[in-house]
């Protein structure tokens, strides 16, 4: 298939890739989403999953008002969790309103053209002359495996994000490794499937958040701090609202923020339903794994080293995503080699703008460097807006005031 030519292609249209484009669009750029829109939350959480954050901090961001996920569901309050398919409906209507047109395909590569500029190529065989390309493909290509399960065949082990419907597993004895959202959610929603549900976590004692409360007293607020997208607390407020200022922080500062802001806990609505059908094993640690004729054998050790064998079906590990360049298949390897990273993260400019201009990375890859609310999807209005910013003022024929953001300008209003 023959070249065509784009301002941008945006690789990815889960929250941060759809709200970059609502942005870039806005302004009269010419941009390329590529991807189904919310795929990965659709295909790759479970089913029954309910969202952790909270209506006000689970809205993509636009430049149009009434795009917030409390506009379309208004009266969702602190304390109402969201089912996942009302979040998937939620981002298929933002992308039929706010986003003009996506793509269902891959990019399958991306290159560095030498006049500037970036070769991207799609899976139907295209290939697009970018002046910019968003990276904007989400956690899924970061899926982390601890070593003693890497490599194991797919019928044994798997991560959780492999799985939409846990109902493959009823009547099987599966264990779930982790601590987090995700691995109690997982060992609850096996349980309801009919599994026999192990959970194998690392830390002594299983931490649950509180049910939050819709109006603080004064004294709270004050006392606490307030509430943000990530929770409650000044420090976390910073976190959450001015990610911009987390990039001055020392590098190790960030490193701490990242994994210390909001810590594996279950969500205060999953714990009573984590019940007696789920065998729980706190302070193990997983020391080995051997596959067997019809299933797998688990080593854990608790703190005093003593080991315990347990036998398995299959083995979930719900044990999160680590951003790494080179697990991004659809950057070519040269591209990748000069890409500076630091801990196997791209290093962003303050537009997100990684060390071969005019190629950004938004969401998880971008959370060293603006902190922990990358991991979220609150974090997609401020990554959108700072992206669309810088690649506008990089445009030659759009002119765009200095300072201004972008999504000051009226909906659809065209610079060209
Ligand atoms: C089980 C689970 C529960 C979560 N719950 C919450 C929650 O309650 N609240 C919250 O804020 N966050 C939650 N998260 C984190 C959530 O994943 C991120 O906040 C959010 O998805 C980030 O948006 P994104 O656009 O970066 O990534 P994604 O939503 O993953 O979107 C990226 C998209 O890019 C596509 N893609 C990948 N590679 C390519 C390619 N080569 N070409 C084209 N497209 C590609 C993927 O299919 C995907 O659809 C949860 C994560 C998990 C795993």
């Amino acid at each position: 298939m023959s070249d065509s030519a784009s301002d941008v292609v945006i690789a990815g249209a889960g929250p941060y890739g759809l709200s970059t484009a609502a942005y870039l669009q806005n302004i009269g750029l010419d941009v390329r989403v590529i991807g189904e829109p919310m795929r990965f939350w659709d295909e790759n959480m479970p089913l029954g999953m309910y969202l952790k954050s909270e209506p006000a901090a689970s809205s993509l961001g636009a430049p149009q008002a009434g795009m917030r996920f409390t506009d379309r569901h208004p009266g969702w309050r602190v304390g109402h969790p969201i089912p996942l398919e009302t979040f998937v409906e939620y981002g298929r209507w933002f992308a039929a309103e706010a986003v003009s047109g996506t793509e269902d395909a891959q990019v399958v590569n991306v290159e560095q053209r030498g006049a500037g500029g970036y070769r991207v190529t799609l899976s139907s065989g295209e290939t697009i002359a970018a002046r910019a390309v968003v990276v904007a493909v989400g956690v899924g290509p970061f899926a982390h495996l601890p070593d003693q399960l890497a490599g194991m065949p797919s019928w044994l082990v798997s991560h959780s994000s492999a799985h939409s419907d846990l109902g493959l597993f009823a009547g099987k004895e599966v264990a779930v490794v982790g601590a987090g959202q995700s691995a109690l959610e997982t060992a609850v929603l096996l349980a309801d499937a009919g599994a026999r549900p192990h959970l194998i976590a690392r830390r002594r004692v299983l931490d649950w958040n509180t049910v939050p409360e819709e109006n603080r007293p004064l004294r709270s607020r004050l006392l606490e701090g307030p509430r943000s997208g990530l929770g409650t607390g000044y420090r976390t407020w910073v976190w959450a609202e001015r990610p911009g200022l987390v990039r001055y922080l020392p590098e190790r500062t960030r490193q701490r923020i990242v994994r210390e802001t909001l810590p594996p806990a279950g969500a205060w609505w999953l714990r009573d339903r984590l019940d007696e059908r789920i065998r729980v094993s706190t302070g193990r640690r997983l020391a080995k794994a051997v596959e067997q004729d019809d299933g797998i054998a688990l080593t854990t050790t608790d703190h005093d080293g003593r080991r315990l064998v347990t036998e398995v079906e299959h083995v979930i590990a719900a044990t999160g995503f680590v951003p790494d360049l080179e697990r991004l298949a659809l950057l070519s390897p040269e591209l990748r080699g000069r890409i500076a990273t630091r801990l196997g993260a791209p290093v962003l400019s303050r537009d997100f703008e990684a060390s071969t201009p005019g190629l950004y990375f938004a969401g998880l890859a971008a959370a060293y460097t603006f902190g922990p609310v990358m991991r979220f999807v609150h974090g997609s209005d401020f990554a959108a807006r700072r992206i669309a910013h810088h690649i506008v003022r990089r445009t030659p024929r759009v002119r765009v005031p200095v300072g201004r953001p972008t999504g000051l300008l009226e909906p659809g209003a065209s610079q060209r």
